[in-house]
């Protein structure tokens, strides 16, 4: 049974017009280590208040790389489910969904009347910005109109691009930030579209972009959110990008080594704009990070989750979590749209390798029954430019693991699929999410004042490859954990206990 909406009552909760406040006991663990040697682990207890702006604001989206598969997608989607526009297929009459999108088309379970299970919307739980009252905008290094981009781009079905025309053809991507160094060389023929001038003047017309565009459209709150092409790992070098003020120093001083998702993510944080970055490149050099928790801002990263690695971290997960040792797990994948072309370069490609590979470290690292220490199973990844399948991706895996008794199970998948179809929705909830993590507010036992959640958005890890983390904290890859992490503690906002799928109530 699915519930559209619900309201919690208890003493631990108050609604108000414009917040819900809720007092959340927060139950774990701390372990000890005896004078003896054992181990000693004391169940701890304590208190946090959550406080959730209820107002929904008006809200703006930036694309980086606004023109291409990705943003084309997401914005032609948006507008099809605003519009209500069907398409013919030779299947039948089509009708514009949010399928693949964890807020708009996923639920939680809330709990049990009268022996049926009840869900929710997982949008349901807070108050959220819907998707159909965004104002999408952004920047290209590519000039050509959204309607055009979308035909270049090959995704949609014809007729329903064919409705799409009249609301896409006025919208043009704002001019970007182009460096020939951080992308591959067959990008340059689309670069028509670009901000000339020196590194702090292209962040400072990045600035200005965003306000005017928060400005012309009467807008409460901007996101932006890199989908630009894969550039390559930025260099990490003392006195040039290890700290805030040496960053800022390098903009002024045009260092070359600064890239241009670095620059666009400064404008953000000197504007107060969650910032995310969709592409596995190192955007979030340390000095960027220093500045993003110094003013405050949100960032969230890297690299969108969406096909073969989000497999990756539920399959891997299930073996490591049975008992069962993955020892080499060899992953190809080929495509032939852009991001294919711009990936076929080995600097660019370098970086999709890095945020592919670390993905089962995690779920490697808690099972010590079956890997010795610094034991790690084999992982390769390929990637193979081929121009013919376009955006439908092909991901293949072989799993090999030891299984009971010396004995070897080995598991094959083959993953066709629309690349940008999968990575769409999870644009949608990136923004919509960290939009609402802006709204959260926590204060923990005897802390005076309410304060942000930490500007390094850990909880959007589900939807990221390579999540970024605060330094010191766990990274989490297993996709349920993730969604655990997520799911819980908005829950905890509105004074519910995670749900601990003990089903007690059944079994007394
Ligand atoms: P795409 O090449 O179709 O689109 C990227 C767009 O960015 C292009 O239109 C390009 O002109 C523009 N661009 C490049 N550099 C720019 C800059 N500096 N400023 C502004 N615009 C710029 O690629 P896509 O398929 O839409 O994928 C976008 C990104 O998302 C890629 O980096 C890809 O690796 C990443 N990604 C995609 C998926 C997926 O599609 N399933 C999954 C994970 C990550």
């Amino acid at each position: 049974m699915l519930v559209d909406s619900f309201e919690v009552q208890s003493p631990n909760v108050v609604y108000t017009d414009d917040y819900i406040t809720s007092t959340y006991e927060y139950a774990s663990t701390k372990l000890d280590r005896a004078p003896d040697g054992k181990w000693v682990v004391k169940p701890t207890k304590s208190t946090y208040q959550f406080r959730v702006d209820r107002r929904v604001p008006k809200l703006g989206v930036m694309l980086v790389g606004w023109g291409g598969n990705n943003g084309t997608t997401l914005t032609a989607g948006i507008l099809a489910n605003k519009h209500g526009i069907t398409w013919m297929t030779k299947d039948g009459l089509k009708k514009p969904n949010f399928y693949g999108s964890l807020t708009q088309a996923a639920t939680l379970r809330i709990g049990n009347y009268e022996g049926e299970e009840v869900y929710a919307p997982f949008k349901a739980l807070l108050p959220m910005v819907d998707p159909v009252d965004i104002v999408l905008g952004g920047w290209d290094i590519s000039g050509m109109n959204l309607a055009e981009a979308m035909e270049r781009s090959k995704v949609l079905d014809w007729t329903l691009q064919e409705q799409l025309v009249p609301y896409m053809r006025d919208m043009v991507p704002l001019p970007g930030i182009y460096d020939p160094d951080f992308v591959a060389a067959n990008q340059e023929e689309r670069a028509d579209n670009v901000i000339k001038g020196s590194k702090r003047e292209q962040m400072e017309a990045i600035r200005h972009q965003i306000r005017a565009f928060k400005e012309t459209n009467s807008l409460n709150k901007v996101v932006v959110l890199w989908t630009a092409n894969t550039e390559r790992f930025a260099q990490v070098v003392e006195g040039l990008n290890d700290t805030a003020d040496n960053l800022m120093v390098s903009i002024d001083r045009d260092e070359a080594e600064i890239a241009p998702s670095t620059l666009y993510a400064v404008a953000c944080v000197l504007e107060g704009v969650p910032f995310v970055n969709g592409s596995p490149q190192n955007t979030f050099v340390p000095g960027m990070i220093e500045l993003a928790v110094k003013h405050s801002v949100l960032i969230g990263g890297d690299d969108f989750k969406s096909g073969q690695t989000k497999l990756k971290s539920v399959l891997v997960d299930f073996l490591v979590g049975a008992g069962i040792k993955p020892t080499s797990i060899v992953s190809y994948n080929h495509l032939g749209n852009n991001d294919g072309l711009n990936l076929s370069a080995p600097q660019t490609f370098r970086s999709k390798e890095i945020s592919k590979s670390n993905v089962v470290d995690d779920m490697v690292a808690s099972n010590s029954i079956l890997y010795a220490p610094g034991e790690h199973p084999d992982h390769v990844v390929v990637i193979k430019y081929v121009p013919y399948v376009g955006d439908s991706k092909r991901a293949m895996d072989e799993y090999t693991s030891e299984i009971f008794m010396g004995g070897r199970n080995t598991l094959v998948i083959h993953n066709t699929c629309e690349d940008s179809l999968l990575a769409a929705p999870i644009i949608l909830d990136l923004v919509l999410l960290a939009e609402l993590i802006t709204r959260i507010n926590l204060k923990k036992d005897d802390e005076e004042a309410f304060h942000g959640l930490h500007p390094i958005a850990v909880l959007l890890s589900y939807l990221t490859k390579a999540p970024l983390v605060p330094y010191g904290t766990p990274v989490v890859n297993a996709l349920a954990k993730q969604r655990a992490m997520l799911e819980n503690i908005l829950r905890a906002c509105v004074g519910l206990a995670p749900d601990s799928q003990m089903l007690l109530e059944f079994k007394a």
